[in-house]
């Protein structure tokens, strides 16, 4: 590194100003140490002002360790505990930001994402934090003393440099590799990578299939081949499935795998049928799925299958075991996923075996850091990926020399 003045010192400099950055900003500033955010972007926290719809479902009332995928299952517990889902919400209290609580336990701005944004930049300039947007890091050096980072704004040095640069998903929203790259460099490994939380797309031959179904919305339980297991809404849409099912489950999906997919997951399809058949023995198959799943659905079901439209007291063993697959366990096999265009994480990511799980510090580079999305630990959708980045972050922000 060629350098004309000296560096700007600093104890602790942070890399990206989203959630895990900002958190952990604050949370090292409030201890008197002289913190510095860098980020590329023109905005911080970006990520999270369209977290939610714009309304940002910050954490989950309800967090466990199973929430989250992970190599190592045990190494997000400590973090965890140390700052549980109720500290962040007392900190939203304590800023009058109004929330609301909805299904499965999911915490949501009940105005705006920006609350949240505005919370953690109010905390950090209390905690005397100093937040440089616009920087692009050129190259990263490792001293005896710490750190020194050129960028295109001059240079900076640390005793503790923290890795705050998210994951891969959505690259428009300025999402870059140079976390796992650094995590090369320092020779840390870093587990492969894949679009989470993501929509599916169909093979061509199932284009026309579905595509009546577009638009189509309904509770369903959908499994994946590893026995994993949601019961949420799923979407139909033209690309193909979508919908908090979808999202939850492509987490643990692989390439060429089936779902299974039980549409009526609250009620038993034949025995409905029977008990309809001795009321209204001439009511058509369809007609009478039709009282408890969507039309279309019903009709494609139906069209799609070897199963005719019979009059409900002509079923046949073999059609009525027919009925029980097509509606409580239909396959469909997703061509893909629609990857990091649209996903809302990234699984995998930094080897959390490389890691202090008391201060996410790496194991074999001392003042070095990693938080948030760039480790390989991944939330289910309800909140518990914002709750990761700010429970490693505090970790990390009361850990950092
Ligand atoms: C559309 C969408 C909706 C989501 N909704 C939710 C939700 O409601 N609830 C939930 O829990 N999770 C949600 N997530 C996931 C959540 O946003 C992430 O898990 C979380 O933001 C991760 O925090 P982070 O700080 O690790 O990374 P980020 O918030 O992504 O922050 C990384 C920061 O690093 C900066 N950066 C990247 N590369 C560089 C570089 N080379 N140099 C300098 N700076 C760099 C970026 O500009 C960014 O500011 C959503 C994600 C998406 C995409």
């Amino acid at each position: 590194m060629t350098r004309s003045t000296q560096p700007t010192e600093f104890d602790v400099i942070i890399i990206g100003a989203g959630a895990a950055g900002l958190m952990c900003a604050s949370t090292a500033g409030y201890r008197s140490k002289r913190v510095l955010v860098l980020d590329n972007a023109k905005k911080a926290g970006r990520k999270i002002l369209i977290a939610g719809g714009g309304k940002c479902n910050f954490t989950n009332v309800k967090v466990e360790p199973q929430h989250f995928i992970c190599n190592n299952p045990h190494f997000v517990k400590s973090a965890l505990a140390r700052y549980p889902s109720s500290d962040f919400i007392e900190l939203v209290e304590r800023h009058g930001i109004d929330y609301e609580e909805r299904d499965h336990g999911q915490l949501f701005c009940q105005h705006s994402a920006k609350d949240i944004v505005d919370m953690l930049l109010t905390e950090c300039e209390w905690a005397q934090v100093d937040i440089r947007l616009r920087h692009e890091i050129i190259e990263i050096e490792r001293h005896n003393s710490g750190f020194t980072l050129a960028t295109n704004q001059g240079d900076f040095s640390c005793a503790s440099l923290v890795i705050a640069s998210g994951g891969l998903s959505m690259p428009k929203l300025g999402a870059t590799p140079f976390g796992y790259k650094l995590a090369e460099q320092f020779g840390i490994s870093v587990a492969p990578t894949r679009a989470g939380l993501v929509p599916f797309t169909l093979h061509d031959h199932d284009k026309q299939r579905f595509e009546p179904l577009s638009g189509v919305s309904l509770p369903v339980e959908v499994s994946a081949q590893n026995g994993v297991k949601f019961v949420r809404d799923l979407l139909f849409t033209h690309r193909g499935l979508s919908g908090p099912a979808a999202l939850q489950i492509s987490n643990y999906w692989q390439p060429g795998e089936s779902l299974s997919i039980n549409f009526l997951p609250e009620t038993d399809a034949l025995s409905l049928l029977e008990q309809l058949s001795i009321k209204k023995p001439k009511q058509s198959l369809k007609n009478a799925l039709a009282r408890v799943l969507p039309k279309r659905l019903v009709e494609t079901i139906i069209d799609d299958s070897a199963l005719q439209d019979t009059a409900l007291n002509q079923l046949s063993n073999a059609q009525k075991a027919l009925i029980e697959q097509c509606v409580h366990a239909f396959q469909f096999k997703p061509n893909a996923t629609e990857g990091y265009r649209t996903a809302e994480v990234t699984l995998g990511g930094v080897n959390t075996d490389e890691l202090s799980s008391k201060t996410m510090e790496a194991k074999q580079v001392a003042g070095l850091y990693f938080i948030g999305e760039v480790v390989d630990v991944t939330g289910w959708l309800g909140g518990f990926n914002f709750q990761w980045a700010w429970s490693s972050a505090v970790a990390c922000g009361l850990g950092v020399r």
